[in-house]
């Protein structure tokens, strides 16, 4: 196994490194699976059967990237260019209550494998003796393209091993190997002793892969949005068109709950948690659609929303409406109050009735560019002087 981090071979860093202190690393989970199925991966995780803070001092003084400590468990993140490298103290995990955070003891790396989600996910590359260790057989699971939990109680002690499931099975076009399958259709009701945080970090990591229309739609298969959501309904369609330059899962979130009622906004705030940007997204979204179904438009409203709306609220709702929303979004200003007054006007509320003009007239096609805005401006401008 070679990983080269920036042209850097971590291996031979982290051996070096192990000799030096005695402290054994091993470079496990994502990372050890992406390589051996040709797949990049810039999140490399590594145990050490020791101090995980002491040993990735040392590694910062070799790459010289960032560093933040967890103190908790002894862990830290280095990033170093596009890499994010974890270094992990071995741990021993006990579930006490299904579905809450386990409590830990720091242990050896065949512990910390047995603590994993799936066998293809319990792969651990010994980087002194340069081999991988592989106690639950996941290099079969990997060959086979199967994804299989390391025991039975796997989903009750962690429901969000659930969505885990399916994002891989569907990332890698895994088959969901039948015991596991049969446990995790067992335990879908346990979704709901989850805190909605870790159901929201789940359904937003869904949302950012490249395939995610595919895994909500395994979600609902299972009745996993009904357990999570209840009576709101997910919409699938248009989930995987991708645009650049915007957040895709604020994007792909916003598609989901496109169909929402009003009473939904509060519900779904309450059961993911989500921040104050996703709820005033939400809301935003909610309004807008509302709008351009709507005969009696609140222009004044809708400028002022387009103006200030997240990008991604905007492009999630020329997805859905196509022509319908463009018209509106097209409307969008460059001009502000400020270049009202430049043509001299005092402040007054005649700005936002002026602003409101001129957003119809780019609605409507009269005027196109941010320079014919400024003439149209002007043109408005005269005839109030005129006092036509
Ligand atoms: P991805 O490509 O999705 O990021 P990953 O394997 O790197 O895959 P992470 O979420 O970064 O995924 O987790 C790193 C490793 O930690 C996993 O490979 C797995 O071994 C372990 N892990 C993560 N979440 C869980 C969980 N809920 N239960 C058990 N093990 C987990």
């Amino acid at each position: 196994m070679r990983i080269l981090v920036n042209g850097i071979d971590l291996i031979r860093l982290l051996k070096e490194i192990s000799l030096k202190t005695k402290i054994k690393s091993y470079i496990v989970g994502g990372v050890v699976r992406d390589f051996l199925l040709g797949v990049k991966n810039l999140d490399i995780d590594v145990v050490v059967e020791g101090d995980g803070i002491e040993f990735a001092y040392i590694l910062l003084s070799y790459l010289k990237g960032d560093i933040v400590v967890y103190e908790a468990f002894r862990t830290a993140t280095l990033s170093y260019h596009n890499f994010s490298i974890d270094i992990i103290s071995a741990r021993k995990e006990y579930y006490e209550c299904p579905a809450a955070l386990p409590t830990i003891e720091f242990s050896n790396i065949y512990d910390d494998m047995a603590r994993r989600d799936f066998t293809i996910n319990a792969l651990a590359y010994d980087v002194m003796e340069g081999k991988i260790l592989d106690y639950f057989n996941g290099l079969e699971d990997l060959k086979k393209g199967v994804i299989r939990v390391l025991h039975s109680k796997s989903f009750i002690d962690d429901p969000t091993r659930i969505f885990r499931a399916i994002r891989y099975a569907t990332r890698y076009s895994f088959e969901i190997e039948e015991k596991t399958h049969n446990l995790m259709k067992e335990s879908i009701e346990n979704i709901r002793l989850l805190s909605a945080d870790r159901i929201r970090n789940e359904l937003l990591l869904v949302l950012k892969e490249d395939k995610a229309k595919e895994m909500i739609e395994k979600i609902i298969s299972y009745g996993i949005d009904k357990v999570i959501f209840d009576e709101i309904t997910l919409n699938t369609q248009n989930l995987d068109t991708v645009y650049t330059n915007i957040e895709v899962e604020l994007y792909r979130f916003l598609v989901l709950f496109y169909y929402l009622k009003e009473k939904d906004i509060n519900e779904i705030e309450k059961k993911l948690r989500i921040n104050k940007i996703y709820f005033k997204a939400l809301k935003d979204l909610f309004f807008l659609r509302e709008q351009l179904n709507c005969q009696n438009k609140n222009i004044r409203k809708i400028r002022e929303t387009i103006d200030k709306t997240k990008e991604e609220v905007l492009r999630a709702i020329e997805v859905m409406e196509g022509e319908k929303a463009e018209k509106i979004i097209k409307g969008k200003l460059t001009v502000r109050g400020k270049d009202i007054k430049n043509l001299g006007l005092p402040p007054s509320p005649l700005y936002g009735e002026l602003l409101d003009k001129v957003f119809e007239a780019k609605i409507n096609g009269i005027i196109t560019t941010g320079e014919e805005e400024i003439e149209f401006l002007k043109r408005l401008i005269e005839k109030l002087k005129k006092g036509e």
